[in-house]
């Protein structure tokens, strides 16, 4: 049968999905091996693909890449020790004959959502990912916008406190996944759990436990989900302002804490929102981890950009 793959390649393993059309047949996971800056990554990528397409013929690959792509090239991967290189081209000495597309992993995760997810009903959206970092794609009049140098929804690195606070890992200070993220929340609990009676003190932190504790209404935990929270609407109410999407899909490990996040998200961000922003709407992405599987294979599939 003819099949298409998607890659989803992150910092600690790499998401493969075979396609039937838009079916996810067959997913396979594999470590991302960081030695030698990354550089045996898309060699491992590549047999595992040989192997999952088995006895398929493969009509095309999407790769989903944590970090700026501009046509096919990346300006470089922090999580990966990748440094600029044309990708597109490594992969098509393997694969020939075929479609290939590559694209920023947040931006695959939109497209998949967009496509099969919490996106479907909007044409102007913004994706959000909350997980170790702060991620996003944008979606304006049913494109993806990815910017001349592959950074339009970078929204983890918008500027949300003053005073050099915390030190971001891309070299700024105070941007929103400093605050927002799984990570952010588990330095807020520990700066705020500090001579407080809290049931912070009796645990091991982590950024699930404290929304926990915050949805059984424990006083600290609620104040750092609402830190949380302060922050990203701040972030918010500015990417707003600059294009008025219809929605917010919300997404990454931390949007498990569901309603309870979204709810606390809406009230805030209408605080910070311009006078004329209205109607926004916050939604909970639908796709989970496999978002970025199912939106490569799309992008391949139908040349999204
Ligand atoms: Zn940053």
């Amino acid at each position: 049968m003819k099949c298409t793959i998607g890659v989803d390649i992150g910092g600690t393993d790499v998401k493969i999905g075979k396609f039937y059309g838009d079916q996810l047949n067959k997913k396979m996971i594999i470590k991302t091996n960081k030695e030698n800056k990354g550089s045996n990554i898309l060699q491992d990528v590549f047999k595992a693909i040989d192997k999952i397409v088995g006895l398929d013929q493969l009509e095309g690959v999407g790769f989903a890449i944590p970090g700026p792509v501009v046509k096919g090239h990346i300006l470089g991967s922090e999580n990966l020790g990748w440094e600029r290189f044309d990708v597109e081209s490594e992969i098509r000495m393997h694969f020939k004959n075929i479609d290939i597309y590559v694209l920023n992993d947040a931006n695959a995760a939109t497209v998949g959502e967009m496509a099969y997810g919490g996106g479907k009903k909007f044409k102007n959206f913004v994706f959000v990912t909350l997980g170790t970092g702060v991620g996003g794609g944008v979606f304006i009049n049913g494109r993806l916008v990815e910017g001349v140098s592959g950074s339009a929804g970078e929204i983890g690195h918008l500027k949300v406190n003053t005073g050099n606070i915390r030190r971001c890992k891309c070299g700024l200070y105070d941007c929103l996944e400093q605050y927002s993220s799984a990570t952010g929340v588990v330095i807020t609990a520990n700066e705020l759990r500090i001579g407080r009676n809290t049931k912070l003190n009796e645990i091991d932190i982590t950024c699930e436990r404290v929304f926990d504790l915050a949805k059984a209404g424990d006083e600290v935990a609620l104040e750092v989900v609402d830190e949380m929270v302060h922050k990203l609407s701040l972030g918010l109410s500015i990417v707003s302002s600059v294009i008025n999407p219809e929605a917010f899909v919300i997404g990454g490990g931390v949007s498990k804490s569901g309603e309870f996040l979204i709810e606390k998200l809406r009230k805030k961000f209408y605080t910070y929102a311009f006078y004329s922003i209205e109607n926004t709407d916050f939604v909970l992405a639908q796709l989970g981890n496999e978002a970025g599987i199912y939106g490569a294979n799309y992008a391949v599939r139908n040349k999204i950009i």
